[in-house]
């Protein structure tokens, strides 16, 4: 199929590349010119796992081109997809103006039938909204179908060709066909469902896991105090079946560009539909105070933190991606250096996206080189390489061996023989 694709982001590139891969003719759109030039001479402006190598051989075998021209775009394709950015607005609710850009744009350009396909997250009843705006302004009846994504960055190609579901929200059966034929290829369930169902599967599975996490942080920090240790209780929580080990890992809290607001959205529509999801306020509250919580540790472990060295290893909001959107070290950093202890910061990609975002730090691409002199170690993102550091050496050149493990990924029997003091989360 001709699939034209709006917004080439984190979803719509991935998607892109995807489709292209599965044979189809892909032309991704993007207003970000920059964005645009670099794609097409191959460079991708992400860090993701395995992407570079789908865009390439895709390009190179024609069935993939980037343009910031989307009337073309638009005109040449079958299918489009809108997967422009659905950001948080002042309020908290998702902020529609790219969406509703995006549709004025394609109901510009009708030149044939099409069926249009929102990609990205949005309220429900966004789907019902597009397709009056596209008669509003075109006059035509387009089919609009809800195909929300649940990609994660740092496995998103993997996740985009091996999902665990698809999901497709459709008021006009020939629409959900045509769109779950270009998904048959892959070996996964395809749930068709009505627009508004689908639109609130995907806020409903981020906020879920939302809670499964606040959830974990709270039995942590239950755990500190009732002298349990949450990694075990995780354990044998997660070897039942109806629970089930995922997302049951306790730490410094979760960010990213989806849960945070995409709880915060969820919030919204339920108000506006009239009910309030009680719930998810606390799930927010428990995760702003466990963003905390590595650097009250600190700050019980050395009273005022003033002169102290701290080394804070991967800044991204989780491991494998350059992604800082609402990344927890930017909090920890955050308050390390108000109560002005000097920071080397560590990331192994998303230095660079940090680096405009966090004032006042070093930054350093090396943990041994991040860690002489130091007072303490936090480990904010669990990155593999940060995993396999040899901690003899690392603590050799520590002036204190102390670690806070943010993530409870490290072996506190192992760091505590080499002479660390390990500082985990309600362990
Ligand atoms: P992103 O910010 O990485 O990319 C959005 C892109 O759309 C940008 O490149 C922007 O320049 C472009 N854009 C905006 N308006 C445009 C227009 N009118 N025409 C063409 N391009 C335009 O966003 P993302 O992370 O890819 O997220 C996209 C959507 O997918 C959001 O609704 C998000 O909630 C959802 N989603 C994201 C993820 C994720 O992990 N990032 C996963 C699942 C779903």
């Amino acid at each position: 199929m001709r699939i034209a694709i709006i917004g080439t982001g984190y979803v719509g590139l991935v998607a892109g590349a995807c489709f292209a891969d599965l044979g189809n003719s892909v032309v991704c759109v993007d207003v970000d010119a920059k964005k645009i030039a670099s794609l097409r001479k191959g460079i991708i402006p992400i860090y993701e796992p395995g992407l570079e190598g789908v865009v390439k051989k895709n390009i190179a075998e024609k069935r993939i081109s980037f343009t910031t021209d989307s009337a073309k775009a638009m005109k040449d394709s079958e299918i489009i997809f809108i997967a422009v950015g659905t950001p948080q607005s002042a309020n908290g609710e998702a902020d529609l103006k790219y969406v509703f850009k995006a549709a004025e744009t394609i109901a510009k350009n009708l030149n044939s039938e099409k069926i249009v396909v929102i990609k990205s997250t949005v309220p429900v009843g966004t789907t019902r909204k597009i397709t009056a705006l596209i008669k509003k302004i075109s006059g035509k009846s387009v089919p609009v179908v809800s195909n929300p994504e649940f990609l994660r960055e740092g496995s998103a190609v993997k996740d985009f060709l091996e999902p665990d579901r698809v999901v497709i929200g459709s008021e006009n059966a020939k629409a959900g066909e045509a769109v779950k034929s270009l998904y048959a290829p892959l070996n996964c369930e395809i749930l068709i469902t009505g627009a508004e169902s689908s639109e609130l599967i995907k806020y409903a599975s981020n906020a879920f896991l939302a809670t499964k996490i606040s959830f974990i942080n709270e039995v942590a920090n239950l755990s500190e105090k009732a002298g349990a240790d949450v990694s075990e209780v995780a354990k044998g929580m997660g070897l039942d079946a109806r629970i089930g080990k995922h997302f049951l890992n306790a730490g410094c809290g979760y960010g990213g560009s989806c849960f945070p607001k995409d709880v915060k959205a969820l919030q919204h529509i339920s108000k506006k539909a009239g009910y309030d999801f009680r719930i998810l306020r606390e799930v927010e509250k428990v995760n702003s105070a466990q963003k905390t919580v590595p650097f009250e540790k600190l700050r019980k472990e050395f009273g005022s933190l003033k002169g102290k060295k701290i080394a804070v290893l991967g800044l991204s909001f989780k491991p494998n991606t350059d992604d800082m959107r609402e990344a927890s070290s930017v909090e920890i950093i955050g308050s390390l250096v108000k109560a002005k202890a000097n920071v080397v910061a560590v990331d192994p990609v998303a230095w660079k996206n940090a680096e405009e975002i966090i004032k006042g730090v070093k930054f350093s691409d090396s943990a041994y080189e991040a860690a002489e002199g130091a007072d303490a170690i936090v480990l904010a993102t669990e990155w593999n390489e940060f995993l396999e550091l040899d901690f003899a050496a690392l603590g050799r050149k520590m002036k204190s061996k102390i670690i806070v493990d943010g993530r409870n990924v490290y072996d506190r029997e192992k760091l505590t023989s080499l002479g660390f003091k390990y500082i985990g989360i309600g362990r």
